[in-house]
């Protein structure tokens, strides 16, 4: 059986068992994706600013 799933930074099908850069299809699409990550292109939601208002409710 052979799983496959789509690589998050080209959207190619990527065979799973057996890839080294999974969930990528290739090194490339890795550091592409990390790349990304260093530079803030993805932004995590920012859990603080509710917590801070829940406080100031209290
Ligand atoms: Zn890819």
């Amino acid at each position: 059986m052979t799983t496959v799933l789509k690589c998050p930074t080209c959207k190619t099908a990527a065979e799973y068992t057996g890839n080294p850069f999974r969930p990528f299809c290739s090194e490339r699409c890795k550091l592409i994706d990390l790349g990304a990550w260093a530079t803030g292109d993805y932004r995590i939601p920012c859990m603080d600013q509710s917590v801070e208002q829940e406080l100031e409710e209290m």
